[in-house]
C-alpha cells in the first residue's frame, strides 16, 4: 500500500473531522459534522464567483486543475470546479473514494437537497483519476458543467500512485461504451458518433505510453 503523500499547507490548515481527515472547502457541515458526500450550500456558485479552490478555499492563480475521472478526458466536463494543482494532486492520491477502486459510492441518508449534477455522469468509481491542469476552462451556466479546456498539464493516478497506461486503458475502455450509447441515442447519431471517435483520439495522446511504470511519489 502507497503511504500518504504530505498534505499541502494549505489542505492542512483545513479544519479535521473526528478521525483526524481536512475537510475540504466545498464539503456541507451538517448538524457539526461534516458529510463528505454533501456540496456546501452555493459552493459551486461561489467557488466560481471568488475564484477559490474547490478544496482549501484559497485564492486560484492562473493555472487551476480538475480532479476528473478517465471519462471526463474525453467528454472534458467536470461537475466540480477546479483547485490549486498541489491540493488537486493530494486528493487524487489521498481521497479514499478516488483512490480504492473497491469502495463504493455511498448514496444512502442523503439529505433530500443534495446536488444532483446535470449532464451525462457516470455512477461508478472509475478507480483511475486524474489531475487536469488548464488556463482555459470556464463554467457551460446552460448545463451547470465545467469544461475544463485544454491541458496544459494532465496527470494520472490509482491507488494513491502514478497510473499505468494498462490501468488507464483499462479504465477507459471499460466506461466508453457509457459514452457511446449515449452518442446512438442522438437524434444527428452519425455526428455524434464522429464526435465521440474525435474526441477519444484526442484523449489517447493524452495516456501515458507503453513504457510507463508506476511509480511512488514522495
Ligand atoms: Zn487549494
Amino acid at each position: 500500500m502507497t503511504a500518504l503523500p504530505d498534505m499541502p499547507p494549505r489542505i492542512a490548515r483545513l479544519p479535521r473531522d473526528h478521525a483526524g481527515r481536512p475537510v475540504p472547502w466545498f464539503v456541507a457541515w451538517i448538524d457539526g459534522a461534516p458529510d463528505f458526500r454533501v456540496v456546501r450550500a452555493g459552493g459551486v456558485t461561489d467557488a466560481v464567483r471568488f475564484r477559490c479552490c474547490w478544496l482549501c478555499g484559497d485564492r486560484l492563480g492562473a493555472n487551476a486543475a480538475f480532479v476528473i475521472g478517465p471519462m471526463c478526458s474525453i467528454n472534458r466536463v467536470s461537475p466540480e470546479p477546479p483547485s490549486h494543482r498541489d491540493c488537486a494532486d493530494y486528493a487524487a492520491r489521498a481521497c479514499p473514494f478516488l483512490t480504492r477502486p473497491q469502495m463504493r459510492r455511498r448514496t444512502s441518508n442523503l439529505p433530500d437537497d443534495a446536488v444532483q449534477p446535470d449532464g451525462i455522469m457516470i455512477a461508478r468509481n472509475p478507480g483511475v483519476a486524474l489531475v487536469w491542469t488548464s488556463r482555459t476552462w470556464r463554467l457551460d451556466r446552460q448545463y451547470g458543467l465545467f469544461d475544463v479546456g485544454d491541458p496544459t498539464d494532465v496527470r494520472w493516478y490509482a491507488e494513491g500512485r502514478t497510473a499505468t497506461r494498462a490501468e488507464v486503458m483499462a479504465s477507459i475502455d471499460s466506461g466508453l461504451p457509457l459514452l457511446r450509447a449515449e452518442a446512438e441515442k442522438d437524434p444527428r447519431q452519425d455526428l455524434a458518433l464522429a464526435e465521440l471517435d474525435r474526441l477519444y483520439a484526442d484523449a489517447m495522446r493524452l495516456v501515458p505510453g507503453e513504457d510507463h511504470m508506476p511509480e511512488v511519489v514522495q
